[in-house]
């Protein structure tokens, strides 16, 4: 036995997050670089470190090793911290009691694998809103997809729905997945998740969500929502180190073959050939990022301590004060698919008459300490569309929980002055 576990107090699912700071202007602190005035929109490309992940990180660094490998000290230290962390991302989606928790490097990965675990001959139904990381995996040669049916932008939830029952009814016999994003990148806007998963299960369909963009701003349920699937990545969650989570149904996922060959994934290796583990340790070959899983199972455990639901709140009285303020700004165009009502998570992009999206970015950064993300966001299609005449890239401001009332109003303030007189 262990007598001391220098990891009991860092591995997730231990400790409860500290929420003292929640209803104050900053809830739950973040480790922020020097400049203290830098005011960040850029949440949605990677947020920074919550203060309990770094925390965390700093306990487990001295004893990291490789899990699942032995009896040796620290072997059993990290193996458990790792596993906990599964439990607390495990919780953090609200899995069932049967469903499995992968850790991958991002939302990219668990989409690869699971594109390269379904049945063989699958076929998929996917919009062109999505990223690319829930667009290209499902065309990808290495997947398993036998039918690909791309779905152009629907111009409402309800077009939304419709098109996806139409193309999952029209799809060949047999296996069938229903590819959606929960929020999106590039316009924040939330998708009818529950409908679509209704919808795919009528159809005797599955249903992927990837969560990348929701997770960090609101809860996600697969109990509730029905959901087969969910991915998400640990650094839009402010916890770094590459790695992500793949939660849902064992059944395909323990019929397909490792996602990667070599060692963990093995239960015997043999001149007769290899026996592969069951799940999860199936498809986490190699040595597992232990710290990317200590890391984003804190963020999953800190952001449940602190409540979602009070984030969220807080954060959509932001997202309403600069959407507002850019509605004042006659020049500055916010881009969205659907209505202007329609539920969003902090993220808007947007564009500024006569005013190409990189010199803004540059602008905002260099003249106003202000940073956001200019360019297409790896979504081509969907931004394309949002576009004036589709040409030109676009500038996204997305918030997060560092983000406060004074930063809004800075960004809403120089818009409008570059929008006014140019950089
Ligand atoms: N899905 C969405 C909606 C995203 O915004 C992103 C990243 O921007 C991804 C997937 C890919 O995430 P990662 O780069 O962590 O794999």
């Amino acid at each position: 036995t262990v007598a001391t576990d220098p990891l009991s107090s860092c591995a997730a699912g231990n400790e409860p997050a500290d929420t003292s700071l929640v209803g104050s202007e900053v809830p739950v602190p973040l480790v922020t670089g020097e400049r203290v005035d830098y005011a960040n929109f850029d949440y949605a490309a990677s947020a920074p470190c919550l203060s309990t992940v770094q925390e965390a990180l700093h306990a487990a660094l001295p004893y990291y090793a490789s899990v699942h490998r032995g009896a040796g000290f620290h072997s059993q230290l990290s193996t458990r911290a790792y596993e906990r962390a599964r439990l607390s991302a495990a919780e953090f989606v609200d899995a069932r009691d049967n469903d499995t928790v992968l850790f991958v490097r991002g939302t990219t990965d668990a989409l690869n694998l699971l594109a390269r675990a379904v049945p063989d001959g699958c076929s998929v139904v996917v919009f062109s809103t999505e990223h690319h990381a829930n667009l290209l995996p499902w065309q990808h040669r290495g997947s398993r997809v036998g039918h690909l049916s791309q779905l152009p932008l629907p111009s409402d939830p309800q077009e939304a729905v419709a098109a996806a029952r139409a193309a999952l009814r029209a799809a060949p016999e047999g296996p069938r997945l229903l590819c959606v994003t929960a929020a999106s990148n590039v316009t924040g806007e939330v998708w009818p998740v529950e409908e679509l998963a209704d919808v795919a299960h009528a159809e005797g369909a599955r249903i992927v969500v990837d969560a990348a963009q929701l997770v960090p701003h609101c809860a996600f349920s697969l109990a509730e929502t029905g959901a087969d699937y969910v991915a998400f990545s640990g650094h839009k969650l402010y916890a770094p180190f590459g790695s992500g989570v793949l939660a849902g149904r064992t059944d395909w996922l323990r019929a397909a073959d490792p996602y990667l060959a070599g060692g963990g994934a093995t239960r015997l290796v043999s001149e007769d050939g290899v026996r592969w583990n069951d799940l999860p340790a199936r498809h986490e070959a190699g040595t597992p990022n232990l710290l990317g899983a200590v890391a984003l199972g804190t963020a999953c455990d800190t952001l449940r301590a602190a409540g979602q639901d009070r984030l969220h709140e807080r954060e959509q009285e932001l997202l309403t004060r600069l959407r507002e303020g850019i509605a004042t700004v006659g020049k500055v165009h916010d881009l969205g698919l659907w209505h202007r009502n329609h539920p969003r998570v902090g993220i808007v992009s947007f564009v500024v008459d006569g005013l190409p999206s990189d010199l803004v970015g540059a602008a905002l950064a260099a003249e106003y300490g202000i940073g956001v993300r200019d360019g297409l966001f790896c979504a081509h299609p969907l931004t394309r569309g949002l576009l004036p005449d589709g040409h030109g890239q676009a500038v996204r401001a997305s918030l997060g929980l560092g983000t406060t009332p004074e930063h809004v109003d800075r960004l809403v303030a120089a818009l409008s002055e570059l929008a006014d007189h140019g950089p």
